[in-house]
């Protein structure tokens, strides 16, 4: 149900590696609409960014607002200008993100990485609202985090600042999808639950019958197989979900600190 709606209207997209999530917000952040649709296939950045401008046609189409400005977060390497260095769910590199929007949408455009801008959501609207100093850890197939620092965005080196997925835990541990060993999403990001699970079950088969029926095969054992076996009270998916707890706990009280 929405509230009285406060100007200004502005769009936010979320585009990910398949999917683009576009919403309408009032000033105060009130969803007003929200549409979410499958990208093109090729993820040809002109393709995509085409789909992109349909979707927010569409979203104007279907209600009586009008949006002042157009921001959208992408999993990408990004810089504070909009260049894409590169984005591996995407596999675009090297070219100015905001050129090509402006180019086809007629409003001021803003873009920056999904996760910074997920951070600065939870800043402005969510549990960081009305403080100077937030850590933020977004818990996915990988972990990403962002840091608000004296009301600042941190944006570090090369606007790629707060990796907090890839802060060591365990020092020569468990090998990252990064160049590195023994980061925290190498053991609590969804595909690390899923390694984990794996490696369990195949030490030991017969406290892993449930997950691998659930599964069919090990290599089938998902972060989603172990959520589904720990909601059915399985003991295995419990000490995975527990460990994984102890991991992220860990991993934030070294954010916390430093
Ligand atoms: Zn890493």
């Amino acid at each position: 149900m929405v509230q009285e709606v406060t100007e200004p209207i502005t769009f936010g997209v979320d585009l990910g590696g398949t999917k683009a999530n576009v919403v309408l917000l009032d000033a105060v952040g009130q969803l007003l609409f929200s549409r979410k649709s499958l990208i093109p296939v090729s993820k040809d950045p002109d393709q995509v960014l085409k789909h992109v401008k349909n979707e927010l046609n569409e979203c104007l189409n279907k209600t009586a607002y009008k949006a002042s400005a157009f921001g959208l977060g992408v999993a990408a390497q990004i810089d504070s200008e909009g260049f894409v260095f590169g984005s591996p769910n995407l596999g675009w590199q090297n070219f100015s993100l905001t050129r090509k929007l402006e180019s086809l949408i007629d409003l001021p455009v803003f873009v920056t990485n999904d996760v910074r801008a997920a951070t600065w959501a939870e800043w402005q609207y969510g549990a960081g609202k009305g403080v100077d100093d937030l850590a933020v850890v977004f818990v996915g197939t990988g972990i990403g985090g962002g840091v608000i620092a004296n009301g600042q965005v941190l944006a570090g080196c090369n606007n790629s600042g707060a990796e907090l997925g890839h802060i060591t835990l365990v020092y020569d541990g468990r090998k990252c999808r990064c160049p590195n060993k023994g980061c925290l999403e190498a053991y609590a990001g969804g595909w690390a639950i899923a390694a984990r699970a794996q490696e369990a079950v195949n030490e030991n088969p017969k406290k892993g019958d449930f997950l691998l029926s659930l599964a069919g095969a090990v290599e089938n054992i998902t972060s989603a197989t172990v959520a589904q076996a720990f909601h059915e009270a399985d003991p295995l998916a419990e000490l995975l979900v527990e460990q994984t707890g102890k991991f992220l706990a860990a991993g934030s009280v070294s954010v916390v600190n430093a």
